[in-house]
């Protein structure tokens, strides 16, 4: 009989009149003839109510005691839940995280699972009961009570689903899907039909608040199909599958994180073990770290600037004081009026141009752009919080995403999205899934490579002007050269640094174009390197294990190699060092991983 995991979102349970239509919906599933686990959140905004709470006793509570007191939330609605569906005629039963046997490690309020165990469920379920399991809960090794993470309830539903083989997923919310962006942010946001595990996974972890990004790590390495739609309509939404919308889109969707916060740490020695000596400090904060960006070192000298959630800010601080005195670095500085916009897309990994058209629009727009990292597929920039809305409407409207792939533009024609067929891929996937399920939220490195066909540019002094980051790519497009990573800093004096690769047999027409416009617009001299190594780490959970880069870093400092440019996505962390270093860093990093490679 075919198993259906359904989870409940916070505004789905809000009351008990949609507590009895949710009940609803999964009897009618059970019906259908579907074996049916629920999971669900606290109702409407329980969770924020409890926060606040806490807060208003002290300014810290201690972490165990907000999982001893978050995890009442979801404990209500399992047990409302579980009457309504006895109400309407049917069995259930409801279970906390402990009861269902869901193992975390003990990193209260950002838990990781380590192990489920199905017993009591299916027993339950052969008993012919529909299952509810409280969403985001845990407990550890000593019974301690976990959670995962604010919206950690998707997480528990598609980690349910991974490893009871479930044959759907569906995630019921209050939007009928995922859109191209927020719809509450942009009303011109469109449904996507479909989008991939990978453009899903940068989009949440980028601000797409409707999944919790860990849950699509999970999705993706155990390949479930996930189905989010409305809680109050019976209309098809959005699968995440492996499968893009439509093959070759450039561009499949846009974010922003408003409440960002830019740090930058300037003149740091520009050899091996400087990021490692700074980085380290502030993950062992436990913050996570986003954008990062090297400045091509002058005179032995570098300037690294990063962002962090604006709420971490202070703790940042305290950590960059401290590895700013260590490093004997001339100065730091911090913005804490910036966001975050970024596209995503699969079909940018292969096309010229996509990041010149993101910032012509936001030089239109008259949005100055303050940072920019890539990976091949999406592009970040920060900008001023106050253009924050007005960056992302630009972006938006520049890849035309409120139309229909194909249905405008001309520019995707490709073969059409085929809707996923959840059988066809959980019966081939479950083979190797059983492997993998001991794993559970571990770090998963697929492949280490090297890639030496590649040469670097750096436009020095950049006047910080909206327009220049257009005006540079549009040339180099023009000029039909495919470029790779691009990185943009703010330096000293309002000046930028702009550096990107491009493929060696390219460089001598890349640094023609820099060089003319370089002198057109008013900046400083170019550099470039005839030929660096590009590092790639790929894998599950990169951004999550907030210790990758980390691990990087230490791994070629202690090969004395220095890391001159850094990216990084969910899937990848990419570092460019010195054309010569290439062969060495990749047998230390293969070392430094090992544990880690499937
Ligand atoms: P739930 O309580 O059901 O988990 P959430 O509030 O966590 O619901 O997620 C749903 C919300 O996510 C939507 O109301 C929407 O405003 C927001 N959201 C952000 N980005 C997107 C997006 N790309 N597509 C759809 N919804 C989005
Ligand atoms: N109730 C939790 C929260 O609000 C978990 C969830 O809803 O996913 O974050
Ligand atoms: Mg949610």
């Amino acid at each position: 009989m075919p198993l259906i995991v359904q989870k409940f979102g916070g505004t789905s349970v809000a009351d008990s009149q949609k507590i009895l239509a949710a009940a609803r919906k999964a009897v009618r599933a059970q019906q259908e003839g579907n074996r049916v686990v629920m999971v669900v959140s606290a109702m409407g905004k329980n969770t924020d109510v409890l926060v606040d709470l806490a807060h208003e006793i002290t300014d810290s509570p201690p972490a165990r005691e907000m999982d001893m007191l978050l995890s009442t939330g979801e404990q209500v609605s399992v047990a409302l839940m579980a009457m309504a569906i006895e109400s309407l005629g049917c069995k259930a039963i409801s279970f906390t995280g402990a009861q269902i046997g869901i193992r975390t490690d003990s990193t209260h309020t950002k838990a990781r699972i380590h192990s489920i165990s199905t017993d009591r469920m299916r027993k339950a379920l052969d008993g012919g009961k529909i299952v509810i399991a409280a969403g985001f809960q845990g407990t550890d090794e000593d019974q301690n009570i976990t959670t995962l993470g604010r919206g950690g309830s998707d997480t528990t539903a598609v980690a349910l689903a991974a490893v009871l083989g479930a044959d759907a997923c569906e995630i019921f919310t209050d939007v009928d899907g995922v859109y191209t962006t927020d719809p509450r942010a942009l009303p011109e946001a469109r449904r996507v039909r479909q989008v991939s595990y990978d453009e899903m996974l940068e989009l949440a972890s980028l601000g797409a608040g409707v999944m919790h990004s860990r849950s699509i790590e999970f999705a993706k390495k155990f390949s479930v199909p996930i189905h989010v739609r409305s809680s109050f309509s019976d209309q098809p939404g959005t699968i995440i599958t492996d499968r893009p919308e439509a093959q070759g889109q450039a561009v499949s969707g846009a974010t922003l994180v408003k409440n960002e916060a830019r740090v930058t740490v300037l003149g740091v020695p520009d050899k091996p073990g400087t990021s490692l000596a700074l980085f380290s400090k502030i993950a062992a904060q436990n913050i996570s770290v986003d954008m990062i960006v090297q400045n091509v070192g002058a005179e032995a000298r570098a300037d690294i600037s990063f962002t962090v959630p604006r709420d971490e800010l202070v703790a940042t601080m305290q950590a960059v004081e401290a590895a700013a005195a260590e490093l004997g670095a001339e100065d730091f500085s911090r913005d804490e009026n910036v966001s975050k916009i970024s596209v995503v897309g699969l079909g940018m990994a292969t096309q010229t141009g996509v990041a010149q058209k993101m910032f012509r629009a936001l030089s239109e727009a008259g949005v100055n752009i303050q940072m920019i990292t890539t990976s091949e597929i999406k592009i970040s920039v920060l900008v001023g919080r106050d253009q924050a809305t007005a960056a992302l409407r630009a972006v938006h409207r520049a890849f035309e995403l409120e139309k229909e792939p194909g249905s405008a533009g001309g520019a995707v024609t490709a073969e059409p999205a085929r809707a996923a067929n959840a059988n066809d891929i959980v019966a081939r996937l479950r083979g190797n899934m059983v492997a993998r399920l001991q794993g559970m939220e571990d770090l998963t490195i697929d492949d280490i490579a090297l890639d030496e066909t590649q040469a670097r540019v750096t436009i020095t002094g950049v006047p910080d002007v909206p327009g220049l980051a257009a005006e540079v790519f549009e040339r180099i497009a023009a000029g039909n050269i495919f470029v790779d990573m691009i990185v943009q800093s703010l330096g000293r004096a309002g000046h930028a640094n702009l550096s990107f690769t491009v493929p060696q047999a390219h460089l001598d027409r890349a640094l023609a174009v820099s060089r003319e416009t370089s002198a057109r617009l008013g900046c400083g001299p170019v550099t470039s390197a005839p030929k660096v190594a590009k590092l790639s780490v790929s894998g599950i959970g990169m951004r999550s294990h907030t210790d990758v880069a980390i691990r990087m870093f230490r791994a070629l400092a202690a090969e004395g190699i220095n890391v001159a440019m850094i990216n990084t996505s969910e899937v990848r962390v990419n570092v460019v060092v010195d054309g010569a270093a290439g062969p060495k860093g990749l047998e230390c990093l293969t070392k430094a991983f090992a544990d880690a490679l499937v």
